[in-house]
């Protein structure tokens, strides 16, 4: 029987924004892709703080165009000791224009955000898109091969895996994964209220994690709530009316009266890293190579700097007439991203543990760290600046990142 497998020059698997924006990027870097990816399986209401670096990014691919009209502006970002400890951290206020930005990055919805690049994966004629499971994934000598619940066949000789935690594109790659569950879960959902927030992202912190409303056009946020498992299911086992309220309080009315909006959900915290972003013609991209907790805005920031690094090192091998999926474009992309990875996991991870702890003199430390963050010019720029974008990741000329 002849082989029915379709090749082309690179495949990605997965249907989240991590893998469409590496299908774009790869096939913008005039790479020949296929993307086969399922969406996610229910509504995703969750909003994603797109940072300036990614912003830059998303415009390149002429992705943003689509998009920046339903996107609000994050301008002024508060973060409010809201602990009630002896040591208590003053509020800190960031401004956009102190590091000469117009924001530090704009707020969208995640069906908003999906919708933009689909849109961009169509008009790119050098992309093809097969809405299907992967069902099985098999690194060779010279292509990676997957198989389709369809019973179709696609190979090429690089794979993107951005399939998500729980990836089989990593296990196919046999790479290890460490992994630590914390006990706080995130309740998200958005809401209306009836004052304007003033394009200004509040973070309470409390003595279970950050309360975190973020702007949406509009009179309108989205909030991400860490919480005890147990207070996190009460509260969402609660009625809109009485959810609201609970939530106007914890707010302390800042935005005045809240309404929510259908479809709130609860996702547990937890960090997954895997060993290696790339082994046997596949590399991986964005929650197939970390999972880091909802705190600071910053995990699909870094799948989207996933996305467009492997995108550009293919890029550059195929141009220089080398194998796209070999290893040394693995191995170099390993480091390019791993540095950005580990530093945001380790100072989300040191902000969330110095917020749960009962021990005195760390609440101490971290009041003097928000202190100096506070009061000392030059270290509140250079903090902002590497929120946003990180040095080793300034755009550059030419540039996807
Ligand atoms: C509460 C919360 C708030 C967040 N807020 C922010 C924020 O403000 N800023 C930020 O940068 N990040 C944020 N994040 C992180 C961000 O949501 C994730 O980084 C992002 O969703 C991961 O995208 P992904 O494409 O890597 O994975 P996913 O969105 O999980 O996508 C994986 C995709 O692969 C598909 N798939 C899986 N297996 C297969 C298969 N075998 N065959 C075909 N398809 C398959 C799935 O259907 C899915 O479509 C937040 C996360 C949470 C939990």
């Amino acid at each position: 029987m002849p082989d029915k497998t379709e090749t082309s020059e690179a495949l990605v698997v997965g249907g989240g924004p991590a893998a469409l924006t590496a299908a774009v990027a790869l096939a913008q870097a005039g790479i020949g892709t296929v993307l086969a990816g399922r969406r996610p399986p229910r509504a995703d209401n969750r909003t994603t703080a797109l940072l300036a670096g990614s912003i830059a990014a998303l415009e390149t691919l002429g992705v943003w165009e689509l998009c920046a009209g339903n996107a609000a502006p994050l301008i002024t970002m508060r973060l409010v000791d809201d602990t009630g400890r002896l040591w208590r951290a003053p509020e800190v206020k960031f401004e956009a224009h102190e590091i000469d930005l117009d924001a530090f990055g704009y707020n969208i919805e995640n069906p908003v955000l999906i919708d933009a690049l689909e849109a961009r994966a169509r008009a790119l004629p050098n992309l093809r898109t097969i809405d299907d499971e992967v069902i099985a994934v098999e690194p060779g000598e010279d292509d990676v091969t997957v198989t389709l619940r369809s019973g179709a066949r696609l190979s090429a000789p690089l794979a993107v895996g951005a399939d998500g935690r729980n990836s089989m594109c990593r296990a196919a790659a046999h790479i290890e994964t460490s992994e630590h569950k914390y006990h706080q879960v995130a309740l998200t959902v958005c809401l209306k209220h009836t004052r304007p927030h003033r394009d200004t992202s509040t973070e309470f912190h409390t003595t279970t994690g950050p309360f975190t409303l973020v702007p949406l056009p509009g009179n309108r946020s989205s909030l991400v709530w860490v919480l005890r498992p147990h207070e996190a299911e009460e509260l969402h086992a609660l009625s809109d009316d009485e959810l609201a309220l609970e939530i106007e309080r914890a707010a302390h009315s800042i935005l005045g009266k809240m309404t929510l909006e259908p479809g709130r959900a609860l996702f547990p915290l937890s960090t997954k890293t895997a060993a290696r972003f790339g082994a046997q013609r596949i590399s991986l991209v964005g929650e197939a190579a970390h999972v880091i907790p909802p705190i600071g805005a910053q995990g699909l920031n870094l799948g989207l700097r996933d996305a467009v690094t492997i995108a550009e090192m293919a890029g550059r091998a195929r141009d220089a007439g080398r194998d796209i999926g070999a290893d040394d474009v693995l191995i170099a992309y390993d480091r390019a991203r791993r540095g950005d990875v580990a530093s945001r996991g380790l100072v989300i991870d040191i902000a969330n543990r110095t917020l749960l702890s009962d021990f005195l003199p760390l609440q101490g430390l971290r009041g003097l760290g928000l202190y100096a963050l506070d009061k000392i010019g030059p270290l509140r720029r250079a903090v902002m600046r590497e929120g946003v974008a990180p040095r080793a990741k300034r755009p550059l000329r030419n540039s996807l990142i």
